[in-house]
């Protein structure tokens, strides 16, 4: 089968034919219906973690079940939703409520398969899912009801999980409390959608990019800021000279968290939901720090629990109080995932979604 395979740090990815093996027991053969493009893609390509290669991109993505190995409960035919921080119900973090934190997920990259010359394959995430298939844990495989459209339920198992649970979970926005977000790729207009939802006003959008603005408008923000020096007081025109409720960094770098600090009011939350480098440090002062009274945390996987919060989230998608078209930027074709990449990392466009033929 075909997969979207980089060779090594800073390599340019290329679609592939590579082999995975048949699943065993408890595990899923997924053929993948559309798969989406993440910024923790390009921070496999670029090193920012530190996966093996070869390695198969991908772990945002729908499908359905083509074959069911030894003692599975999901029958063949049954659509999911990828999940790539499947919970193991048994250690510290699962028993005390916080299965997004399990210490049983595997890391950046898993054995599995092997390319085309015969040679030892890694799958990103325990997925790998920009391919035409999937062989999985049943545990990484979340049923959704049939009929949804595939672009959309694709990022439900990363973009909106992350952005809707940054909200909900972690910060617990209130309706009519004011947010800011920062940095407007899929996480960012998710966590846009999510406020919109929760009732939050005003929801300032915040990014280097002009071309963002519409996107931030249609997935749910009131006002489009662009970010540079006089954020926090264009913030705190907006919020009765304050400064927002809670603000949600959606880049991952020290410049844009402190950004967010500076936007926040007293006493209010920045909630980082961007991934960073190990090399960037914050720097706030001890005397800020206390006089502020800001609580700083992070949202990992939206502090969520997938099993029981994508089913929701897919049953909103399905009777319309949850639209995602805003953040699909438009359906490509597997051959076309590596200039999507290059797009992404200029920061164009919202989310680049490959689809495959039913
Ligand atoms: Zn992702
Ligand atoms: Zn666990």
């Amino acid at each position: 089968m075909r997969a979207l395979v980089v060779r090594g740090r800073g390599a340019t990815p290329a679609v592939e034919e590579v082999r995975l093996p048949d699943p065993g027991p408890g595990e899923l053969r997924v053929r993948i219906r559309a798969a989406g493009i993440c910024h923790s893609d390009l921070a496999m390509v670029d090193g920012t973690v530190a996966p093996a290669y070869p390695l198969v991109l991908g772990h945002e993505a729908t499908g359905v079940v083509a074959e069911a190995g030894p003692g599975t409960r999901l029958a063949v035919g049954t659509p999911v939703v990828l999940n790539w921080a499947p919970a193991c119900r048994a250690c510290w973090h699962c028993r005390h409520g916080e299965p997004w934190l399990c210490t049983a997920n595997t890391g950046a990259s898993v054995a599995r398969g092997e390319t085309a010359d015969g040679g030892p394959l890694q799958v990103t995430l325990g997925l790998g899912a920009l391919a035409e298939e999937v062989v999985v844990p049943e545990r990484a495989a979340i049923e959704v009801p049939a009929g949804l459209p595939p672009e959309q339920a694709a990022l439900l198992g990363c973009a909106v999980l992350t952005g809707t649970g940054a909200v909900r979970n972690t910060a617990r926005v209130n309706p009519g409390e004011s947010v800011a977000v920062i940095g407007l790729g899929g996480v960012g207009l998710a966590v846009l959608t999510a406020a919109r939802r929760a009732g939050a006003a005003p929801i300032l959008a915040v990014d280097v990019a002009e071309a963002k603005r519409d996107l931030a408008l249609a997935a749910g923000a009131t006002d489009f800021l662009h970010s540079d020096d006089t954020l926090a007081k264009e913030v705190r025109a907006r919020t009765e000279g304050r400064g927002v409720d809670h603000a949600f960094e959606c880049v991952g770098r020290s410049v844009t968290i402190r950004a967010a600090w500076r936007a926040t009011r007293r006493g209010g939350a920045v909630t980082v939901v961007g991934m960073g480098a190990k090399d960037d440090l914050l720097s706030l002062s001890a005397l800020d720090i206390f006089h502020s009274a800001r609580t700083l945390r992070s949202s990992v996987y939206g502090s969520s629990d997938p099993d029981r919060e994508v089913p929701e989230l897919a049953v909103a998608l399905a009777d319309g109080s949850l639209d995602l078209a805003p953040l699909v930027s438009g359906a490509i074709p597997l051959d076309e995932a590596p200039a999507a990449l290059d797009r992404l990392a200029r920061g164009e466009g919202a989310r680049w979604v490959v689809t495959f033929p039913d």
